[in-house]
């Protein structure tokens, strides 16, 4: 199989013992690899398990275009049963993870069981070995990076969890490269449940493809084109963190757990901040010469961190009331060495604030602990207490759907999530389209799944006619980035032609397939995701489709959106013309016949 590396790594943690399979060829035509690899696993293996228990699994999948050289063959996916959901769960990792896995001879790991004592897992190449990992225990996610490559060699790619994914945090993240993530829906905690510090690879092979001189052109296009737009150089300076002015201008950015998407400090936590103030270089994940990463300095904390972007910035900054890039980079650092994903740990925290300020909790419950938004030294405090799950922070560990519950008092109102997982970077009152696709993503309240907001602004934000139509669209063409192993920046935000995608792919695999067959893989893993969360959660349907009551009650006080919100009523308009379109039924499982197109069980 070209463009495939052939095999599936098995790690059964509980025995010890390794053993390879080759890669099914109907698997792989019907699902084509990365997430689609891992949703399929997740589901034929992973029934009416305990996300934290020995019989859930989490896996690490390629695309058949990791680690082929293109811009940018780079992506890889972690998966599990979601503790945070308890429905299916991922997160997409770049670096050089995904390029090493395949070079070492695998398109996919997948850890079963669970490690008596800490291990960490070594691949070089064939040789692949459970190793101690109890010296690494307790250590951050980049220490211990650093620790494992300072033993065995730079050219080893570390991936590794950190304090909260020990202590099963719901919402911990796994680490790699010095500041990459695969942050969503508590893979971390997956990975600490199994007692699995880490993972270590080091690869000599190559991929095969089909067509090498299609491959060779192609690519070079890619590369041609991105090198010789313009606008590369905003990219190279600034990265993500240029969206932060944007989305703020649009009235898009959460402010003080999402009461507003307006900040009115937002310029000091934006890119001029950030390159003026704290820059120190750019980096890369594998083959991207977009570079977006950006490796900055606070001087006055003593730290380096890769970031913020702006996820971290939405999320940790204007959300949790920052207005000094400083204080996002350094509480950035802290989540990252903790191993908090930063979206969901800025949104916890925003809660928790929101609960002390209304009088819900009080210092009693926080130990001591005064909540308040722009706090750099609470927010540590307080990050730290989740990560160990000490006190008040063993409550925010399970996330803001459960703390809720807790709390009790009316706070729901003020958990920002759908299904479990907490909601990320766009506060989309002013946005249907946007709003829906966070409704309906299929891991809970991610952007990942389909970005819309630009086609609310472009379309008209009040207009409802056509938002559904374009939210499946997205959902089918983001995703399927994840399932080829490759990152969407180019397409999203440089305007790479999606042609090169549906040409590579045949020229890769040698499978001809055009680009309607890939997105339909595309949409199988959509429909295959949704029964996974029909079969594990009973009851699941419609009810779990809706965004929090903040955003369809409470209008936007301040800011470009003032005034908006989305109804109930624009939402159930909204859901029944999505549900049709996709070929579900009103309460969102999908029909018959739909299994049938999609040659689903
Ligand atoms: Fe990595 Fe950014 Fe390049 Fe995507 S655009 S591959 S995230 S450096």
């Amino acid at each position: 199989m070209k463009g495939y590396a052939g095999k599936i790594l098995r790690v059964d943690l509980t025995s010890g013992r390794v053993r390879t399979e080759p890669v099914d060829a109907a698997l792989a035509r019907d699902y084509i690899g990365g997430r689609g690899f891992a949703a399929r696993i997740i589901f034929d293996e992973v029934k009416d398990a305990d996300p934290l228990g020995p019989d859930n699994k989490l896996v690490l999948a390629a695309g058949p275009l990791s680690g082929v050289f293109l811009p940018a063959g780079a992506k890889a996916t972690f998966a599990a049963k979601s503790p945070a959901t308890g429905i299916y769960g991922d997160a997409n990792i770049g670096g050089h993870l995904a390029a090493e896995m395949k070079y070492a001879g695998y398109d996919a790991i997948v850890f079963e069981g669970a490690a008596p004592e800490p291990v960490y897992l070594y691949i070089d190449d064939a040789e692949v070995d459970l190793r101690p990992a109890d010296y690494l225990w307790g250590q951050g996610t980049v220490t211990a990076e650093q620790s494992l490559k300072a033993q065995l060699g730079d050219e080893f790619q570390i991936a590794a969890i950190g304090p909260a994914g020990e202590n099963r945090v719901y919402f911990a993240c796994i680490g790699h490269d010095i500041g990459r993530q695969a942050g969503r829906t508590g893979v971390g905690a997956v990975m600490g449940s199994k007692k699995l510090k880490a993972i270590a690879i080091r690869g000599t092979g190559s991929v095969e493809v089909a067509d090498l001189e299609a491959v060779r052109r192609i690519g070079r296009e890619m590369i041609l084109k991105l090198n010789g737009d313009p606008g590369l150089q905003v990219w190279h300076d600034y990265g993500l963190t240029s969206v932060a002015t944007w989305s703020n201008s649009i009235g898009a950015l959460p402010t003080r757990n999402y009461q507003s998407g307006y900040f009115e400090s937002a310029e000091g936590i934006g890119h001029a901040a950030m390159k003026e103030r704290i820059f120190l270089s750019t980096k890369a994940c594998f083959g991207c010469p977009m570079a977006c990463g950006k490796f900055t300095e606070v001087k006055e904390r003593g730290i380096r961190v890769e970031g913020p972007e702006y996820e971290t910035i939405a999320l940790i900054g204007s959300n949790c009331g920052f207005d000094r890039i400083e204080d996002v980079a350094y509480l950035n650092q802290v989540c990252d060495e903790l191993g908090l994903d930063t979206i969901s740990a800025g949104n916890a925290i925003a809660f928790a604030i929101e609960c002390y300020q209304n009088g819900v909790i009080s210092a009693g419950d926080t130990g001591g602990l005064e909540l308040r938004f722009g706090d750099a030294d609470a927010f540590a405090s307080l990050a730290g207490l989740i990560a160990r799950r000490e006190g008040i922070g063993d409550v925010l560990a399970n996330g803001v759907r459960h703390a809720a519950t807790v709390f009790g008092g009316g706070t729901a109102r003020y958990a920002i999530q759908v299904k479990g997982l907490e909601w990320s970077g766009y506060e989309a009152r002013g946005a249907p389209a946007m709003m829906l696709a966070y409704a309906t993503c299929d891991i809970g309240a991610s952007h990942n799944r389909a970005w819309a907001i630009t086609h609310d602004i472009a379309a008209g934000r009040d207009l409802l006619e056509g938002k559904a139509e374009k939210v499946i669209e997205l959902q089918h063409i983001r995703p399927l980035f994840d399932l080829l192993g490759a990152c969407r920046l180019q397409w999203v935000e440089m305007g790479l032609d999606l042609k090169y995608y549906a040409d590579i792919y045949p020229a890769v695999t040698g499978v001809d397939a055009s680009w309607d067959d890939l997105l339909t893989c595309s949409e199988r893993v959509f429909n295959l995701t949704r029964l996974y969360a029909q079969r594990e959660l009973p009851g699941f349907g419609r009810s779990f489709d809706y965004p929090p009551a903040r955003f369809m009650e409470e209008p936007v006080p301040t800011g470009e959106t003032k005034g908006k919100l989305v109804t109930r009523e624009q939402i159930d308009w909204l859901l029944d013309r999505f549900y049709e379109l996709r070929g579900w039924d009103r309460d969102g499982h999908p029909k018959p016949e739909t299994l049938r197109r999609l040659r689903l069980p």
